[in-house]
């Protein structure tokens, strides 16, 4: 099963946020494999971020990823990379969908409330960058009742 790398930023932990993030990836049925609260170094930011470098936007985001603690996790399902950036939806929140977490919560792509792996390959690249020691290990007993198999 793929793993995608999600982080609540900063707006997103400052306005109470966390709770309903959280809550639409377990109940669409994915896993939580991993999960930390913490502030981020400006270096390691601009390493999340390396492929943003040249962006005229570059500064600002990275002030604004380290500008308060986020919420780093790992989620574990059937396309959920892809289907995570759904849940999440369009960058510019203007354009994102109403129903999507950014579409529901967000008004600026300065502060649009949430990271998502944009690929299989990328999220592999920022899980191993934010959680070097390893995921979680475990299963829902409820697997079956979400997946075939
Ligand atoms: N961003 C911004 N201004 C822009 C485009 C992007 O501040 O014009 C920020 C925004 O927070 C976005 C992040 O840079 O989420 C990373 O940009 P990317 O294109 O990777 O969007 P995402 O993958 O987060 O949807
Ligand atoms: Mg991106």
């Amino acid at each position: 099963m793929e793993q995608t790398f999600i982080m609540i930023k900063p707006d997103g932990v400052q306005r109470g946020l966390i709770g309903d993030i959280i809550s639409r990836f377990e109940k669409k049925g994915y896993y939580l494999k991993g999960m930390k609260f913490m502030n981020v170094e400006k270096s390691f930011a601009q390493q999340h971020y390396a492929d943003l470098s040249a962006q005229p936007f570059f500064a600002k985001l990275v002030d604004y990823i380290i500008s308060g603690p986020v919420v780093a996790m790992v989620w574990e399902g059937k396309d959920v990379v892809l289907t995570g950036r759904r849940i999440i939806g369009a960058t510019r929140p203007w354009e994102a969908a109403p129903g999507t977490i950014r579409g529901d919560h967000a008004v600026e792509v300065s502060r649009n409330v949430i990271h998502g792996s944009d690929s299989v390959e990328n999220g592999k690249k920022e899980i191993a960058l934010w959680f070097p020691g390893g995921l979680a290990e475990w299963k829902s007993n409820l697997h079956p009742w979400i997946y075939e198999n």
